[in-house]
């Protein structure tokens, strides 16, 4: 049972949403908001993969487990407490300790209601795939609020002031339930690291996390009706960013940026980073850029929150230009903390300095952990980094027990909300 020091949960507050970023050339814009239908009369269950295309995955049940079928609910198979079980696939099905299971995917439910994959406990449900390759994923099937509670010790530190961990909860719910309204027959809406939000299950639940998660059950922010994406990042650095500066994305209100002035002074206010030409071009070759000899870097242009626009790269065989936000992940987004940051070409060397660490788009932890602490309440506080923002009721349902037929029955949920 690991459970991760104070120091490590608050090196994880520092991160937020970090890698949503697109492909370099993608051209859709991405869409940040959604109709919420009427209040739901269910919990809704996240799928969040916990491994993806792995050959085998060791589990533990301690606790009497049954295998079902995720769509009719079928009894397939069941077995008592065991220590060590293996997954993996063959070519009729999947085995399960050596067990061949003849379907594609299954779902087991363990009787104290908790999975464990590979020594980490999850609650809830846990849903077996195979993909067309003959890989495994494995997906936690789980209610929303439960999920939460594994996810906010990962993105806040849960001695936080109580009116900013509800803060972090609403937005964290809004984030979540967003991603599955916006394609409900996903096999899985989430994945488990930055890419959407930290989530290690739960071992790293906290008491005040998770009561700050109960206060605000089936809580989301809404802009004009609409569910949009409840985007949040560490520091800002003294302004927040708007959407479509960072990424291709549809300009939405309550994402358009706001001038914060509350996270100034944090340890992770200022920064300074080093980088060899060298070591640079190996980065981003490595993503299947074909760069010649770097010979400088320099910021080409800029947002209306002074954050950098896009890069161009003079290197040997010319000169490229590529997003900001593109660059700083290539290069190593926890070394290039944000794009509010200065470039100095000195000696074969890029000399960053910047400030405020993540994305700058949506909610600045740091900025509501000081709202907070000045007696801003958790509404207030959101209302100010998503201007124009409302809270709405999802759901008021209470946490259910977790079914084997969860999968079928959350999409014929989500798709009754639009009638279809
Ligand atoms: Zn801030």
């Amino acid at each position: 049972m690991k459970k991760f020091g104070l120091k490590r949960i608050a090196a994880f507050a520092a991160v937020g949403i970090m890698a949503l970023s697109l492909p370099a050339n993608a051209n859709a814009p991405i869409r940040t908001s959604i109709i919420l239908p009427p209040a739901m009369n269910q919990h809704p269950v996240m799928r969040v993969a916990i491994l993806q295309n792995v050959d085998k995955a060791r589990l533990e049940f301690s606790s009497p487990y049954t295998v079902k079928h995720p769509i009719t609910g079928d009894l397939l198979a069941q077995g008592l407490p065991q220590k060590e079980i293996i997954v993996n696939t063959s070519e009729d099905g999947i085995l399960l300790d050596g067990r061949l299971i003849r379907t594609p995917h299954f779902t087991v439910i363990t009787e104290d209601e908790m999975v464990q994959i590979e020594g980490r406990t999850y609650r809830a449900a846990l849903r077996v795939q195979k993909n067309e390759k003959g890989k495994l994923l494995l997906v936690n099937e789980i209610a929303i609020d439960e999920y939460l509670k594994g996810v906010l010790p990962g993105e806040v530190d849960p001695r936080w002031h109580m009116e900013a961990l509800k803060a972090q909860a609403v937005a964290a719910r809004t984030f979540a339930l967003f991603q599955a309204l916006k394609n409900p027959e996903a096999p899985f809406f989430l994945t488990n690291d930055v890419k959407s939000q930290v989530y290690t299950g739960k071992n790293s639940e906290h008491i005040r996390t998770s009561e700050a998660v109960d206060a605000t059950r089936g809580q989301v922010l809404t802009y004009r009706g609409m569910l949009f994406t409840g985007y949040f990042h560490s520091s800002c650095g003294g302004r927040t960013t708007s959407a479509d500066a960072v990424w291709h994305a549809i300009p939405i209100v309550p994402l358009s940026g706001v001038t914060c002035g509350f996270c100034a002074g944090n340890k992770y206010d200022s920064w300074k980073s080093e980088f060899t030409f060298e070591e640079i071009r190996k980065k981003l070759n490595d993503r299947g850029y074909k760069f010649g000899t770097i010979k400088r870097i320099d910021e080409l242009d800029h947002d209306r929150s002074g954050r950098i626009k896009r890069v161009a790269i003079h290197h040997s065989a010319g000169t490229r230009n590529m997003p900001a936000s593109d660059f700083r992940l290539f290069i190593g987004a926890d070394k290039m903390r944000s794009t509010l940051a200065k470039f100095q070409n000195s000696g074969g060397k890029l000399l960053i300095t910047g400030k405020g660490w993540g994305h700058g788009v949506g909610m600045c932890q740091w900025g509501s952990k000081t709202m907070a602490e000045r007696s801003f309440q958790y509404d207030n506080i959101l209302r100010f980094y998503y201007p124009g923002s409302q809270i709405s009721q999802a759901y008021s349902s209470p946490i259910e027990k977790p079914s084997g037929n969860w999968f079928s029955r959350s999409i014929d949920t989500i798709k009754g909300w639009f009638g279809a």
